[in-house]
């Protein structure tokens, strides 16, 4: 089936209309009328080759929300009219240590992206900026109807990947949390983690989007541009979500870690970041990594912001503004993500 898409065609050309491929829906398929795709800073490194080299054309976007339409005979989680969504895998080999663990982003053979992977067919997968999409039923989540329909896609990327790590190290209540950032993942990791009962801190640049974060349930907000700051700071954090890109002076974050504290990074510079080794070992600290999450958490993950009535704030765009879009991301023009109304991917 041919669907409606936007795609570009190379690292330096724009995305634009065209149709692409899905495959017929199998036995354990489910097919989704995407309803709203998130934009997320992954995709424009991805499309832009900036991550390495990508199969053209292409197109991203895996923060997908959607009705279902058709299930393959033997699906049994999902039905016609429900409201699920799709994160950022389609698939993984189900069979080794990780998967079997529900840890499926962790898959030993690689788990398959939902866009730019190569599926057990061989096909290259195509992401969200689309009209439908096939997915095996394993891979997609319910999404609860108290979560405001447009509202919901960017839980799939920037909501996963910020609780994941946030629940691993125990976020909530007598923990003392800090987000580094506050863009598309920070603001989640912020709401998430004033829910998780935790009592939370931003680290942003300056002070432009204070009113903001204590509204989303930052308890403090502190200018990494004044030095004082990491003085006031020192040694009192138990954990710190780093959602930033761009490479820090590591040094200065992880000496604000309390004893046996942890700075996780979920931001992705693409350049080594060099570690002085001894900072490590005042108060037994360490650094660590956290990717997305898997099938069970990200369900668990949306049925607690239900639960907890946290949505991302987002503002709402057609597919012919997605080029304008990747340049307020790129400038941190965005309060806080981009998501795409699906029914603009049909030529106008
Ligand atoms: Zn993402
Ligand atoms: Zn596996």
């Amino acid at each position: 089936m041919h669907v409606n898409a936007y795609a570009a065609s190379s690292a330096t050309s724009p995305l634009e209309p065209t149709t692409i491929e899905r495959r017929d829906v199998g036995p354990k398929d489910v097919l989704i009328d995407i309803a709203y795709a998130g934009i997320c800073h992954s995709d424009i490194h991805t499309i832009r080759g900036e991550w390495g080299d990508v199969p053209y054309p292409l197109t991203v976007g895996h923060e997908i929300v959607g009705t279902v339409a058709e299930v393959g005979s033997e699906v049994t989680s999902h039905k016609v009219g429900d409201r699920v969504g799709v994160g950022c895998m389609v698939n993984s080999c189900r069979e080794c240590e990780n998967c079997k663990a529900g840890e499926e982003q962790y898959c030993e053979k690689g788990n398959i992206g939902t866009y730019a992977g190569k599926d057990v067919d061989g096909t290259i997968t195509q992401g969200g900026y689309s009209e439908k999409i096939v997915v095996d039923e394993h891979f997609v989540l319910r999404v609860p109807e108290s979560i405001p329909y447009e509202k919901a896609a960017p839980l799939l990327c920037a909501g996963i990947t910020t609780y994941s790590p946030l629940n691993h190290w125990n976020a909530g209540p007598g923990k003392k949390v800090a987000v580094v950032g506050l863009g598309g993942l920070g603001h989640m990791a912020v709401k998430i983690a004033h829910a998780m009962g935790a009592e939370v801190t931003v680290l942003s640049q300056t002070l432009s989007k204070k009113d903001d974060g204590l509204k989303m349930g930052a308890d403090h907000y502190y200018a990494t541009k004044d030095d004082e700051t990491f003085e006031k700071l020192q040694k009192s954090f138990d954990l710190i979500i780093n959602t930033v890109s761009a490479p820090l002076e590591l040094k200065q974050y992880l000496g604000l870690l309390a004893l046996n504290g942890t700075m996780v990074n979920v931001g992705a510079p693409p350049e080594p970041l060099p570690i002085q080794v001894f900072t490590l070992f005042t108060n037994r600290r360490s650094f660590a990594g956290s990717s997305i999450g898997g099938i069970r958490e990200t369900q668990e993950m949306l049925d607690f912001c239900a639960e907890k009535g946290i949505a991302p704030e987002t503002e709402l765009i057609s597919a012919d503004q997605i080029n304008e879009a990747y340049e307020r991301v790129l400038n941190s023009d965005v309060r806080y993500r981009f998501v795409i109304d699906a029914k603009t991917f049909a030529p106008a």
